[in-house]
């Protein structure tokens, strides 16, 4: 007997009819012999719809008060699942991120779990009941209160439950047929992985490509957790996340256990001694805008002084420019990207220490957007930049910023070419597959 987690994202449980899709799907797992853990996101853009709802009452919602409300929408979705399991006649009970353990640290709306002690989940399951988890929430030991763990983070309680419970497997399915080479909504001959590092997947993840929450994954790598990302909508197999490839192989003995889904095709077996492809995915991030401060001095200190302004605003920067100072008045500009989210209140703080920073003017841009290509290949393959920035130029895409890391090379661009930039860079690199890839739901959001 397996104890395999699964967790559903909210286009797979996005109306009644996904929630009882589901729920039959949990029922063969659990029939299979398979004890099952669930854990479950809020019923489709319930969470977005939320915090809309939140800033049409004030701009500025409390933290606690907008973890209260966020909750609610997993709250919704666990308890509608359970009862459809129980019209299964299946056991089933639903546990909300205190009841099942998920202990964190007290930041509302980014909350990272510190421990989790699942005692009440081991129960259910050892009473033969599928246990059912609100994804995404955890409480605070030292102020009990509710914490959110971050958008997306529905993937990070399924991994950390898989991890402290020891699951055989922890399946996080969605509304495509796993890891694909591109966002399918945007590159519709994007084509599905087998299998990814789980390094690959870190940089796809923080790079844009929402298909994994970056912390799920760290998580995974850490406790050495099988992922397999797959549709809820096919009974396909998806993509087998893992340190490498021989460990991809290992894993996929537990991946298979889920007998509802048909093996894996021998022939894509095969394709595992071929060797890897340079340039495994591209990613987008339509969500960052850029700050650029004209004139700041070009003294020592001068950055620290003003990144230092920048992080005491919360805001997590990413990529960071600075042109060489002009002999005649040493001023330079800098220049970084910023979640578009963080950036009025970035522009505000800067503005406020105009005089002390001694810098001339900020300009604010949010319509730009990050373009990356991720892969190990990279370490290996000269000419990678030089094709990348090539196919971009062909399209007549201008690059306003460049940052690497050892297995990515990420640009900015303008936020309206994002989408042709993005296709072109994966014809370029042979990433195109012949057929189409299928989204199956979800609105995109
Ligand atoms: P869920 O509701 O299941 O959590 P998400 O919307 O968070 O689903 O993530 C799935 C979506 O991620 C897909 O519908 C797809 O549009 C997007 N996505 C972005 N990049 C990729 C990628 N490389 N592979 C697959 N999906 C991707
Ligand atoms: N419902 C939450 C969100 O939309 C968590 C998740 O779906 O993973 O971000
Ligand atoms: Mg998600």
């Amino acid at each position: 007997m397996a104890l395999i987690v699964q967790k559903f994202g909210g286009s797979s449980v996005a109306d009644a009819e996904g929630i009882k899709r589901v729920a039959k799907r949990i029922v063969q797992t659990k029939k299979a012999g398979n004890d099952v853990v669930v854990v479950v996101s809020a019923m489709g853009d319930t969470t977005d719809d939320l915090i809309d709802l939140a800033h049409s009452v004030t701009p500025t919602p409390s933290g606690r008060e907008m973890d209260m409300l966020l909750t609610a929408g997993e709250r919704i979705s666990m308890s509608l699942l359970a009862m459809a399991i129980i019209s299964l006649g299946v056991e089933a009970r639903s546990f909300t991120g205190s009841q099942a353990g998920l202990v964190t640290d007290a930041i509302h709306g980014n909350a990272s779990i510190v421990d989790v002690t699942p005692k009440r989940v081991f129960k259910a399951i050892e009473e033969g009941a599928i246990a059912i988890v609100a994804g995404f929430q955890g409480f605070n030991r030292g102020t009990g209160d509710i914490t959110t763990l971050g958008r997306g983070g529905s993937d990070t309680t399924a991994v950390a439950l898989a991890a402290a419970m020891h699951a055989d497997v922890c399946e996080i399915y969605t509304d495509v047929d796993g890891v694909f080479t591109a966002d399918p909504r945007v590159v519709p001959t994007a084509h599905k992985l087998d299998f990814i590092t789980s390094e690959e997947m870190l940089e796809l993840a923080s790079s844009g490509a929402k298909v994994l929450y970056i912390r799920a994954v760290e998580f995974a790598r850490r406790h050495h957790v099988a992922l397999h990302v797959r549709s809820s909508f096919s009974s396909k197999q998806g993509t087998i996340v893992a340190e490498t490839r021989a460990e991809a192989r290992r894993l996929r003995r537990a991946v298979d256990l889920n007998r509802a889904a048909p093996a894996v095709d021998p022939a894509q077996k095969e394709e595992d001694t071929v060797e890897a492809p340079v340039i495994t995915g591209v990613a987008t991030d339509k969500n960052e805008a850029k700050i650029t401060v004209i004139g700041v001095p070009d003294t020592i200190g001068r950055a620290a002084q003003l990144f230092n302004l920048v992080a005491g605003e919360g805001t997590s920067i990413d990529m960071i420019v600075q042109n060489v100072s002009a002999a005649a008045t040493g001023l330079t500009d800098i220049s970084f990207t910023l979640p578009t989210g963080d950036g009025p209140r970035v522009v505000a703080a800067l503005n406020r220490h105009k005089a002390d920073l001694g810098f001339d003017s900020v300009v604010y841009d949010d319509q730009i957007a990050k373009l990356a290509i991720v892969g190990a290949g990279m370490r290996t393959h000269p000419g990678v930049s030089a094709r990348f920035f090539s196919a971009l130029a062909e399209q007549g895409i201008n690059i306003e910023m460049i940052s690497t890391s050892d297995i990515r090379i990420s640009v900015v661009t303008r936020l309206d070419s994002l989408d042709e930039a993005v296709r072109a860079v994966h014809t370029a690199f042979g990433l195109d597959a012949d057929g189409e890839a299928v989204v199956y739901g979800g609105t995109g959001r």
